[in-house]
């Protein structure tokens, strides 16, 4: 058996964690991530018969049954995953049609995965029906986009093309645009339904008054839809209180969708 904190996606779990913490997007034991795994990479490193607890889920999805996961510890803090991975991290394989979780690995001190555990499972669910490449869902609370929740509409047509007026990259990273939930009670099944309910026309999903939820390909992509989206939630906090005598038009919108074959979301572009 291989080393498993050599695995690729154990050292690249812990550089985002880590650089997420560095972000200030992760304050405490704030935000999570979930990563799903092949079975044939799992098994270079860890013996998967050997189940070391079970952990029950509180929810059902058949769908994901038989998956790994490598997912972030319930209180644990992402600055201090670096440090102790297997204390702040664990890979479980879903098992009775989601309702548990066999732990194979992590969690050393007894834990066990994120609360929000409920919205990234639905959420891969979601994304996996739109794109089977899908391996990534990731929350976190990045300062300007919680900002931006208390002082613009959050309409989502109206909120999106405010994103991708404020920087020219934005409408290119994003063309789906971003989804939008009202404040709800975190940690439970209805606000994970609300989320993969979302989840399913585009890949990030602001929590009013909370933070962000993203989904994508690898870890990389993920946590760069979210560091686009932030970007241009800090431009539009620092002007949105100043006299603008500038934005970028919807015809100019329809340029970028050429020059880089994307297509906005219907309707959001005049
Ligand atoms: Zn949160």
């Amino acid at each position: 058996m291989k080393n498993i904190l050599q695995a690729p996606f154990m050292v690249e779990m812990i550089r985002t964690t880590t650089n997420m913490y560095n972000h200030g997007w992760d304050e405490r034991n704030g935000g999570n991530i979930s990563l799903l795994l092949e079975e044939n990479d799992v098994k270079k490193y860890l013996e998967t018969d050997r189940v070391l607890r079970s952990i029950p889920t509180g929810f059902t999805a058949p769908e994901l049954e038989g998956k790994y996961f490598l997912v972030t510890g319930t209180g644990k803090y992402f600055k201090n995953v670096q440090y102790a991975p297997e204390v702040n991290l664990g890979i479980v394989r879903l098992k009775d049609e989601g309702r548990l979780a066999d732990l194979l690995w992590g969690y050393e001190d007894g834990g066990q995965f994120t609360s929000e555990f409920p919205a990234h499972m639905m959420s891969h669910v979601a994304r996996l029906k739109v794109d089977d490449k899908n391996r990534v869902v990731m929350h976190c609370h990045p300062a300007n986009l919680l900002a931006m929740t208390y002082v613009h509409d959050l309409d989502e047509k109206a909120f999106t093309r405010t994103l991708w007026q404020m920087c020219t990259e934005c409408i290119v990273v994003f063309p789906e645009g971003v989804n939008v939930l009202p404040w709800m009670l975190c940690g439970t099944n209805e606000i994970g339904e609300a989320t993969a309910e979302k989840m399913r026309t585009a890949r990030l999903v602001v929590w009013a008054q909370h933070g962000i939820y993203g989904a994508g390909k690898d870890l990389d992509e993920t946590f760069g839809l979210i560091e686009t989206a932030e970007k241009g939630a800090e431009i539009y906090m620092k002007i949105a209180h100043l006299p603008i005598k500038n934005t970028i038009t919807d015809e100019q919108m329809h340029l970028l969708e050429k020059r880089f074959n994307i297509k906005a979301r219907e309707g959001y572009l005049s």
